[in-house]
């Protein structure tokens, strides 16, 4: 369980049909229209200069939405497809990456003994998955119910853990935030089947639709298992889980970086989180013997621990067993698919249509061994050209960043010495890692889908394990080169942008400058300006999580970010349901200062001469319609009820919007006072 520091530019989607250990997985069906279609290779893959002018609503002012003016065209003819819960660039862009994926795994099909081949076929042969019905699971499900007290039964439970079935708690291993240089053991609250504690808590009418339609999706699967008394059964999960969450913290509090470093020591668990058998959980996870125990939540797992000694034996069995139906319902027959697509991509997500199977099974073998079909992905899609490009980029950016930390009048003159010595330690990662991850060890059979999940679970796990001890492994990549996405991890110091995330919208060698800099210079800028975001600051050139800023900085700075927090606070982007500025700080500030950053580095590409007009477009345009065009993007209600409930991130829409922050992008598009997204120069927020 990696704590969820790590900052990404969105809410990673397509992977989640894969069994994760420390999270529920539903299976959010993703998918859409073919991948973009090739053109002149002398011209820009969208438009005339990088930007699709078509798209726009010119009906609209930029100042009343810029969003709106430059994407309202497009959202006004696009339909969602039906397989997605919402639609845009990324997605054109995950399609792309899965078409490709496929044929490396078309071709590895062909020869029996290629893992990758052989884990995809034993997706793909949907007659045999079939014909097995629950079968593959039963060993799991009759495992649970044999067990005669509590104690066996966290047994059972923490080795379905390890085979990517959710569990009570998460439990994982990584950097210690205050000594980065070791691996620990870290701990935080989980265990329940809806995103997010509001789903159970909220008086909310959607809601308490999705929890009664949730009832009986658990009803449904004990059925589909053979088990009597659904209903009732599942009735007694639902209010298990319902405890879970009235002790989970909200998201707002499980970001801040200090409140979530908590030291336990195995006796700790006993002590503070009584009723739950820790020792025997912990022997079963393989985590005994360490000095001490990161703990992310610590009231939640006391909570948790309460609920745990509250419930009897047989609900928690049932919980259990509706664990692993949920976890591998995607591997199971169709009925136990569908159930759980029913619940989990129509009703939660708005999704009407499930992905066509060859997606899922692509998501799915890519998430269990990305980087093996990563090396034949980057020699034939990634020209060294684009990583040759893109290492430019970040090279602009970072210098645009350390240009404004020196100008910046608000910070200490102490601290600004230490955050150019981070920025200058900064490991920048592009396209793919230098050395390849090895799965020789891993067991992948042709007829056996669930035993290779399981398997591949379980070898992510032990992997994980064998870190505690080792070095810090520097090299390694938590996405893989096909990921349409960046992050930036902050006790590596590091900020990572796979292959895949390098071509249009993003970056086009052949689209006109500005528009790469307000596409793939301001996803730069983002992950960059994480490490100096509200909890990405609180880490050094070491990424040690430790105090250095001065009071005085702390105390300024919280003054530019509750702007921000009550900028956001005011968007309502669905009838009553605003979005979170306190949830979706960081990524508010990292889209802030990226395009802020992303701006400079751009005017310092043109060397002091004017940027030329293209198709009546200023430069200064061409960078804000690049910004735009990254982020067009729609979304089911349903779906995005559940972002603004669960995600760090603000909607696309409301993302391209922080523009009303930017001086130059006033003067660009001639906003006025009296328009909706105006703001005066004293209500802009200027952070860096
Ligand atoms: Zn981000």
């Amino acid at each position: 369980m990696r704590k969820s520091i790590v900052t990404v530019i969105l809410l990673a989607s397509a992977a989640s049909a894969f069994a994760q250990t420390s999270a529920p997985s539903p299976t959010l069906a993703k998918a859409a229209k073919g991948p973009v279609a090739a053109k002149d290779a002398n011209k820009p893959q969208i438009g005339d200069f990088g930007f699709d002018m078509a798209g726009r609503d010119t009906s609209v002012t930029p100042g009343t939405d810029f969003f709106d003016y430059a994407n309202g065209g497009w959202v006004k003819t696009t339909p969602i497809p039906a397989d997605r819960s919402s639609y845009g660039m990324f997605h054109v862009l995950q399609d792309l990456s899965l078409e490709r994926t496929r044929t490396i795994l078309d071709v590895s099909a062909k020869t029996p003994g290629d893992k990758v081949g052989d884990f995809y076929t034993s997706f793909m042969d949907e007659a045999a998955v079939n014909a097995k019905g629950a079968t593959p699971v039963k060993p799991m499900l009759s495992a649970l119910k044999a067990t005669k007290d509590k104690t066996a039964l966290v047994t059972e439970i923490a080795k379905l853990q390890r085979q990517g079935v959710g569990g009570l708690v998460g439990v994982g291993v990584s950097q210690d935030d205050k000594d980065p240089t070791t691996y620990v053991v870290q701990l935080g609250q989980s265990g329940i089947g809806l995103p997010d504690r509001d789903y159970y808590l909220k008086v909310d009418a959607k809601l308490a639709t999705i929890r009664t339609a949730y009832q009986a999706y658990l009803a449904r699967m004990l059925t589909l298992a053979g088990e009597p008394n659904a209903a009732t059964r599942a009735a007694a999960v639902f209010n298990m889980e319902k405890g879970l969450a009235t002790a989970h913290w909200t998201r707002i509090e499980s970001r801040d970086a200090d409140k979530t470093y908590n030291k336990w020591t195995a006796a700790d668990f006993a002590a503070k989180a009584p009723g739950f058998p820790w020792a025997q959980y912990m022997t079963a996870m393989g985590v005994t013997g360490r000095p001490f125990y990161l703990v992310a939540q610590p009231s939640a797992v006391t909570g948790e621990a309460k609920v745990f000694a509250d419930t009897p034996v047989n609900v928690l069995q049932d919980y259990a067993m509706l664990k692993v139906l949920r976890s591998y319902a995607p591997y199971l027959s169709s009925d136990f698919d569908k159930t759980n697509f029913a619940f989990y991509g129509t009703t939660l997500s708005g999704t009407p249509e499930q992905q066509v199977r060859w997606k899922r099974g692509v998501s799915t073998v890519s998430g269990a061994m990305g980087e093996a079909i990563g090396q034949q992905y980057v020699a034939k899609y990634f020209p060294p050209a684009s990583k040759a490009a893109a290492d430019d980029l970040v090279k602009n950016v970072i210098a645009a960043m350390g240009e404004r930390l020196r100008n910046l009048e608000w910070m200490a003159p102490e601290t600004k010495t230490k955050a150019l010595a981070k920025l200058a330690a900064f490991t920048p990662k592009i396209g793919y890692p230098d050395k390849w991850r090895d799965y020789s060890a891993l067991q992948i059979q042709r007829g056996d889908l669930v035993g290779n999940v399981a398997r591949a679970n379980a070898f992510e796990y032990d992997r994980d394990l064998k870190k505690l001890g080792q070095p810090i492994d520097r090299a390694e990549w938590f996405m893989t080169p096909m990921t349409i996405n960046a992050y930036a991890n902050p006790t590596m110091n590091e900020v990572v942008f796979p292959a895949a995330i390098l071509q249009p919208p993003f970056f086009d060698p052949k689209a006109d400058p500005a528009v790469n800099y307000g596409g793939i210079g301001a996803v730069i800028g983002h992950e960059i300006s994480h490490h100096f975001d509200d909890q990405g600051r609180k880490y050094d050139l070491n990424g040690k999580l430790t105090d250095w800023w001065t009071p005085q900085d702390v105390a300024r700075f919280k003054v530019f970010t509750d702007a921000l927090v009550k900028q956001y606070d005011a968007y309502e982007p669905l009838p009553g349901q605003h979005i979170q500025g306190g949830l979706t700080l960081g990524e508010n500030i990292a889209d802030l200062a990226g395009l802020t950053v992303a701006y400079d580095a751009y005017h310092k590409s043109l060397g002091g001469k004017q940027a030329p007009i293209i198709d009546g477009t200023t430069g200064d345009q061409r960078f804000y319609y690049g910004w735009a065009g990254v982020w067009r993007t729609k979304w089911r209600d349903a779906a995005l009820q559940q972002a603004l409930l669960s995600d760090p991130h603000s909607p696309g829409h409301q993302r391209v919007l922080t523009v009303r922050n930017l001086d130059p992008w006033y003067a660009a598009f001639g906003a006025k006072p009296g328009e909706a997204s105006y703001l005066a120069p004293a209500n802009r927020v200027r952070i860096w």
